[in-house]
């Protein structure tokens, strides 16, 4: 296979070349890193480049294939890992310089699950600090542009993840979803991404945001990819304490079935309308006609209780992210300043955590403190917990009646860098259609389905199935997938990327 053949194969395609052995490992990695090298200058997906170790883990893998030993559909495919997993010894920062420089002394489950699946892990990817926001703005390390044009956001919190997959600087990426931060980010950068069912997945080892509602999850150019890896990473682990003890719902044969006929599927009534952009409800519709024509049977259904989720989110999500942020205390981790030997320890705390996290998590921090305190508790954090009930209670009733819910992913396409910034409100509204499925724990993805006529950028469709069944998510993805490959005569989305303008600043023209 020659740079551009391995760049724009699927991570299917690469491992089975890498398996019969008309390719190794080491070249496959050696071109993902080339295309690292030349292009995320510009792109910025990556936050540390593991380059030995990646080469080293490759070779590995070939002298076990070269021995004959019989591997996992992945192995020897190289991934880029979103910086929110602990990896040993690898900086790990979750986009915050409170823990620049930081090593973990041990790999999280997902890690080592990666890597007993024999993937290749490139380096650790940007992302929004500490997984909160939309955009990966909030990042101390400055942003991941969006491959589709560099001037806008690549989503968030997991843009540089969604932005390594857009760029062809890796064949699969790791995120996490607390509110979107996989789907959303998917979304607007034309790729997969699958929130998994809460507790599916899971969270050792992954920096918490908001444990009630953190999940790892795959993302991905092709629905097939996105399985195999969602299949490598799940299953029960017992140093999770709410990962759930039941076998992993069979994802890799739902994205090669694709069938959905006779499957009922609900659009949500509340996740449309105003404040949608024209080119995304399009895009949804058009999907929407494609599943029917697949045989599915589209009908509408309404989950009253969905708009109340932005506001009970915001309630819950800061309430645990204050808790869950205290660890960082500049004694035991993290950045310290002002220890002079003179200051008291909470003048030293106080000044380390002023220094060490930006505005957004200090945001959150404190609306976090405030709704969990005595004579607001109730008030704040109790009603949201209520909300979260209804909402939970919404999707029961809805999926009596339908097989999955479907929605656009997000309100709008990438919008500008710089565009929401000072505006948190606009920026969380990003996720009103995602937030739903994290507040209920059920599992839900994003899938490419055109672009925006007024702007020529990716819309994303969300699909949103019951708790364990996570294979109707990954059924409804393939099968719209492989519609709108027949409608477009081309692969995917992001080939459409490669092919067009941007394939030169991508580098994915022959020399
Ligand atoms: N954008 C959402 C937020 O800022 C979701 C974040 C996430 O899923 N980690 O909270």
């Amino acid at each position: 296979m020659n740079r551009l053949e391995i760049l724009r194969a699927t991570a299917a395609e690469l491992g089975a070349a890498i398996a019969a052995r008309t390719v190794t490992s080491v070249e496959v990695t050696r071109a993902f890193l080339d295309q690292i090298e030349a292009v995320d200058g510009r792109v910025h997906a990556f936050l540390h480049v593991d380059a030995a170790g990646a080469l080293a883990q490759a070779a590995a893998i070939d002298e076990r294939l070269d021995g004959g030993e019989k591997l996992g559909p992945l192995a020897g495919v190289p991934l880029a890992l979103k910086d929110i997993f602990c990896q040993e010894g690898i900086p790990t920062t979750a986009g915050s310089k409170t823990l620049e420089g930081w090593r973990p002394p041990y790999d999280a489950t997902v890690t080592r699950r990666l890597q007993e699946a024999g993937i290749v892990i490139l380096g650790k990817t940007n992302m929004d600090e500490f997984a909160m926001g939309s955009s990966t703005e909030n990042s101390a390390y400055g942003p991941t542009h969006n491959p589709w044009d560099l001037d806008r956001i690549p989503g968030g919190s997991g843009g540089g993840s969604a932005a390594s997959l857009a760029a062809f600087e890796a064949p699969l990426a790791m995120g996490t979803d607390t509110g979107g931060s996989i789907r959303q980010p998917g979304a607007v950068t034309g790729t997969v991404g699958v929130k998994p069912t809460y507790g599916g997945t899971s969270r050792y080892g992954v920096i918490a945001m908001a444990s009630s509602l953190d999940q790892p999850g795959p993302c991905a150019r092709t629905v097939l990819d996105a399985a195999l890896l969602h299949e490598v990473i799940a299953g029960h682990d017992p140093a999770d304490s709410t990962s759930i003890d039941a076998p992993v719902p069979p994802v890799v044969e739902a994205a090669r079935s694709g069938d959905v006929t006779g499957l009922r599927i609900g659009i949500v009534t509340e996740l449309g309308g105003e404040g949608y952009a024209p080119g995304v409800e399009q895009r949804f519709r058009e999907a929407l006609d494609l599943l029917r024509e697949a045989g599915a049977e589209i009908v509408e259904v309404s989950c009253p209780h969905f708009r109340y989720a932005l506001g009970a989110y915001y309630l819950i999500m800061p309430s645990e992210v204050s808790s869950n942020l205290a660890r960082y205390d500049a004694m035991r981790y993290g950045l310290r300043v002002g220890d002079d030997g003179a200051r008291s320890t909470e003048e030293v705390m106080s000044l380390s955590r002023a220094a060490g996290f930006g505005d957004e998590v200090k945001r959150r921090i404190m609306l976090g403190t405030y709704a969990l305190s005595s004579g607001y508790y109730d008030a704040y954090y109790g009603s949201a917990q209520r909300v979260r009930t209804l909402i939970d209670q919404d999707f029961d009733a809805a999926f009596q009646d339908v097989d999955v819910l479907v929605s656009p992913a997000t309100p709008t396409t990438a919008f500008k860098l710089g565009e929401r910034v000072a505006d948190p409100l606009a920026m969380y509204k990003s996720d009103l259609c995602t937030i739903p499925s994290n507040m209920a724990g059920n599992a839900a993805g994003s899938f490419p389905c055109g672009l925006a006529p007024e702007d020529g950028l990716p819309v994303g469709f969300q699909v949103m199935a019951p708790p364990l069944a996570d294979d109707r998510v990954y059924r409804v993805g393939a099968a719209l997938e492989r519609k709108l490959a027949e409608r477009w005569g081309t692969g995917t989305l992001t080939d459409q990327l490669a092919d067009g303008e941007a394939g030169a600043y991508l580098n994915l023209k022959e020399a």
